[in-house]
């Protein structure tokens, strides 16, 4: 059985010499990794504002793997919600956020700008 003392004379024996650290360095370099990393203010506020846990944000993050749920090419850094609910829909892009913000989430309207976009392509 070791003393706490005894296993950090051991690790402060086995590791500088992978590392060229000062082994004090290398035993707080650990803890630091070890500790949860703190959620940045705006994230915070915007989780807040929409009622979700930064655990609820993660895991929809994840399911997306990252990307805007629209055009699954660019990062999800936006929190896309209904207006008339509230409830969060998704994460997505900037740009397709704005998109649906300027099309005020109209359905018809959207639908409209697809029409409109294929005639033109087609022309
Ligand atoms: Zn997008």
């Amino acid at each position: 059985m070791s003393s706490p003392r005894r296993t950090r004379y051991n690790f402060e024996l086995e590791f500088p010499e992978r590392t060229g650290l000062p082994p004090r360095l290398i035993v707080i370099l650990e803890a630091e990794e070890a500790r949860p990393k703190p959620v940045p203010p705006k994230l915070r506020a915007r989780l807040t504002k929409y009622g979700l846990t930064f655990e609820q944000y993660q895991e929809m993050l994840d399911k997306q793997k990252g990307l805007c749920a629209i055009c699954r090419t660019a990062s999800a850094c936006a929190i896309d919600h209904c207006h008339q609910t509230d409830v969060v829909r998704g994460l997505l892009c900037t740009s397709c956020n704005s998109m649906l913000g300027h099309a005020k989430d109209d359905i018809k309207r959207l639908r409209a700008a697809i029409r409109y976009l294929a005639r033109s392509k087609d022309a």
